[in-house]
């Protein structure tokens, strides 16, 4: 762990020490909420939009931290026992404290940037590197304008290499990590679109990743990548180039790939020796990350040999916190992450707030953690302080380390052996984090403590639905207000949990289909202004006790809502009005605007927030003149509105396809719906977000001529190999994709269904293909699309994610 006096700390910013000055610093903190140690900890106040770490500093001082970094004008005078450095602004100052300590690094450091794949690079590199070398890199994904400070500061002083990785979203921001990593080797993984809504083009985003590699002695990237070859060739003609790829001029040249059962095999040559790798991963990109990881060992003369094994041997980057239902109302955190200290207090933080929210009580099981430059007595005292700060109720100890410090309590020298030992109804309404280092092999813990009911889940990636509510924000005018649709239980995708990311990313409203929708959101903590879309009248007295506010279609709807909040003694609640366009569903109709406004001046009960309407075929070119008639009809009817109530209100009529293809139609607000759950009706690289996924329970031979599943539809025309798969109607698998008009996928090959499907399995057709029981399968998700579907049920993607059933568990990600 890295370790610097305060008083260095101050010189390196150059600025002023106050009071006392003897601490040491181990650590640096800028939440307060996530300090949980405090020896060493040094609080960097920072100002954000929102909050002002300042008014923190106090809080902390009492639980004990000694050492802070302010900003000037903040009145420290209190705090006698504390030392305190004063700076204009404190980011600032730990940029400039961090640069100076990577002056003192005698090992190299490589810089590593790209649109996807930062982390996993990192990570693969250094499992290969670890054969030979002491590497050390930046936890999980830091990678931002504190990530990265952070990280330069943890890297140990006795590294061989250290791995950086650095992500940007803004222009400019290169320049400052630059500064504090200034990398000897530099990585570009790839460009792509992430982020893209700050920058001009590709071209301009490249140039701004390249600056971070402008002092580096050599660069990797991938040959065959045009953009980025040609970038390199022009930004930095000095820098030494050390390439992969297909092309002869390649460093490390793919001669060769085919592929087998234990994944692609590749056949290179780096200086003239030619080696096969096997690469146990399929995916392009994976195969990409893996190769760039080699190039990077080559260099650092790993030699063949160890690189070979250590390839064969990666496994995927968990990079996320994974949550599963337990058995008996438990909840399980599964990080697989290296294990290290940083990463725990991480995952500790993230179990404190889940089982505080959940109500249940907090469980750890650990393994051994493998942390060099601590001795063990030093890091399980550590560990022992965490666990009492986060109010950990039962903590249980996998490894030989902790089996000895723990004296045998709750503790156990393998995986194996807890296994053997506990009951599995000793688990009971806990929030059990599974935090193990890879050689203890958790995932036995996790499929032993898992729900095993019904092994369907539909995988909703929160990071792939904030990267599509970013694509589409790229597309508004700056100032433009975004609604997010969240009805129907988020579009089948589960409510509170979309809910606060579209909260986090700063959305402006969000939409319901029902008061009760409204009601579920409020009551999980979303603040948000929130539209009902349809409100009940007998719902009025609850929306207007938890905040919700009614979209007013008709004058009975009106007169109704006014009733309701003159009784309640409501006064200016913000209300929505509707206007029908030409859609000729709800609304209020171009001709009764004069009787509305008349209406709405002689009450002052309510506010007209904002004004909106529908469209009806905005994602197809036949209706584009009705498109822009419906545009002209309601900004009629608003100019009249405006006009008759004397004062502006926000207008909205553009749904996903509408933002996508009308830009002119924005107005002050956009209504963001199928769009944010990665689907597309104009080709937009959107992400993917649900997935629908089950596994093989069973596999079965057929005879020729036997036939298969209910009514003997299906018939077997040769000899067969079936797979049983536990997911049917009932689950939302709509029975007309019965004989075959639907695939299932599994390990990336097509399996036709077989049969018709039944309630709650179908059959698929794996004859020929390589597949064994327990293998996952993909009903619809990336590689067999939403859209893919909809159009073989001549229906729509709307209904095939709305169409899930509730019994099927929704598991969410986030990184
Ligand atoms: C559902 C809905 C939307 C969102 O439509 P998408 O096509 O999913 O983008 C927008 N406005 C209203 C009134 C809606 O009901």
């Amino acid at each position: 762990m890295a370790q610097i006096t305060l008083q260095q700390f101050a010189k390196y910013a150059e600025a002023e020490l106050h009071g006392n000055s003897e601490a040491t610093i181990e650590r640096i903190v800028f939440d307060s909420r996530k300090l949980l140690l405090t020896d060493g900890a040094l609080f960097i106040a920072v100002k954000g939009a929102n909050h002002d770490g300042h008014s923190y500093i106090s809080n902390l001082y009492s639980r004990g931290v000694r050492a802070f970094l302010v900003e000037k004008g903040f009145d420290y005078s209190g705090f006698t026992e504390a030392g305190f450095i004063i700076v204009d602004n404190s980011v600032q100052a730990l940029h400039k404290v961090v640069s100076q300590m990577r002056k003192g690094f005698h090992f190299p450091v490589v810089g590593i940037t790209g649109s996807n794949g930062k982390t996993i690079v990192k990570e693969w590199a250094a499992r290969i590197l670890d054969k030979k070398l002491k590497v050390g890199r930046s936890p999980r994904s830091y990678n931002s304008q504190l990530g990265v400070p952070l990280s330069v500061f943890m890297l140990e002083d006795d590294c061989d290499v250290a791995l950086i990785e650095a992500g940007i979203s803004l222009p400019g921001e290169m320049d400052v990590l630059q500064r504090i990593i200034d990398p000897q080797i530099g990585i570009i993984t790839n460009i792509g679109q992430a982020h893209q809504e700050n920058f001009q083009s590709i071209q301009h985003k490249l140039e701004e990743k390249l600056k971070l590699f402008k002092n580096s002695e050599y660069l990797l990237f991938n040959i065959d990548d045009e953009v980025i070859h040609k970038g390199v060739q022009e930004e930095l003609p000095a820098v030494k180039t050390l390439t992969y790829g297909s092309s002869a001029d390649a460093s490390l040249q793919i001669l060769h790939q085919s592929e087998d059962a234990s994944g692609k095999i590749i056949k290179v040559s780096f200086k003239e020796k030619e080696f096969d790798l096997t690469i146990p991963f399929n995916d392009e990109a994976s195969v990409e990350n893996v190769l760039v990881s080699v190039l990077l060992a080559m260099h650092l003369y790993i030699n063949v040999k160890q690189v070979k094994e250590a390839v064969k041997a990666l496994q995927p980057v968990a990079m996320r916190l994974e949550q599963k239902e337990g058995i008996n109302n438990c909840i399980l955190i599964d990080d697989a992450y290296n294990s290290d200290l940083t990463s725990l207090e991480l995952a500790l933080d993230f179990l404190d707030q889940l089982g505080a929210k959940k109500g249940l009580s907090k469980t750890l099981i650990l393994s051994d953690i493998y942390q060099s430059g601590m001795d063990s007595d030093e890091w399980f005292g550590q560990i022992q302080r965490l666990i009492e700060l986060k109010g950990i109720g039962r903590f249980i100890g996998i490894g030989p380390e902790l089996y000895k410090a723990m004296g045998g309590v709750n503790a156990y020298h393998a995986t194996e052996e807890f296994l053997n030992s506990v009951h599995i109804n000793s688990f009971r309404d806990e929030a059990i984090l599974l935090k193990g280092s890879r050689s203890f092999s958790f995932e036995h813990i996790s499929s032993f403590l898992e729900q095993r009911r019904h092994k369907t889940i539909l995988e909703i990636d929160l990071n792939a639905l904030m990267q599509n509510v970013q694509t589409f924000r790229s597309m508004l005018t700056p100032g433009v207000k975004m609604l997010a649709m969240v009805k129907a239980f988020s579009y089948g995708s589960g409510s509170f949990e979309i809910a606060n990311v579209l909260q986090r990313q700063k959305v402006d409203y969000l939409g319901v289909a029902f008061a009760d929708e409204g009601i579920e959101l409020r009551e999980a903590g979303i603040n948000l202004p929130i539209i009902v879309m349809n409100p009940e009248l007998s719902s009025f007295p609850l929306m207007l006790q938890y905040d919700l506010e009614p979209e007013i279609y008709s004058f009975h709807l009106l007169e109704s809502f006014l009733d309701a909040a003159e009784r309640q003694g409501n006064q200016n609640v913000s209300v929505h009005i509707k206007i029908d366009s030409g859609m000729n569903r709800m609304g209020f109709l171009p001709d009764e605007m004069d009787k509305l406004i008349t209406r709405l001046n002689q009450t002052s009960l309510l506010k007209v927030s904002t004004v909106f309407s529908h469209l009806a075929g905005s994602d197809e070119d036949v209706h584009d003149d009705f498109t822009r008639q419906q545009g002209q009809v309601f900004n009629d009817c608003c100019a009249k509105l405006k006009n008759g109530l004397g004062y502006n209100f926000i207008r909205h009529i553009l749904n996903s396809a509408g933002i996508e293809r009308f830009p002119e139609m924005q107005m002050e607000m956009v209504r963001l719906g199928i769009g944010m759950y990665g689907v597309s009706s104009n080709n937009q690289e959107l992400k993917n977000v649900a997935t629908l996924k089950s596994y093989v329970s069973q596999l079965k031979q057929v005879k020729k001529s036997e036939t298969i599943g209910y009514g003997r539809k299906g018939v077997a025309i040769e000899d067969k190999t079936i797979a049983i798969v536990p997911v049917g109607y009932a689950d939302g698998l709509n029975r007309l994709l019965s004989n075959g008009v639907g695939n299932l996928i599994i390990n990336h090959q097509k399996a036709p269904i077989i049969g018709n499907i039944c309630m709650d399995m179908c059959m698929a057709d794996v004859t020929n293909l390589k597949v064994s029981e327990g293998d996952e399968v993909e009903i619809f998700g990336e590689e067999n699309t939403i859209e893919e579907m909809a159009q073989k049920l001549e229906t729509i993607p709307y209904e095939i994610l709305t169409s899930i059933s509730r019994r099927v568990k929704r598991v969410y990600f986030l990184e």
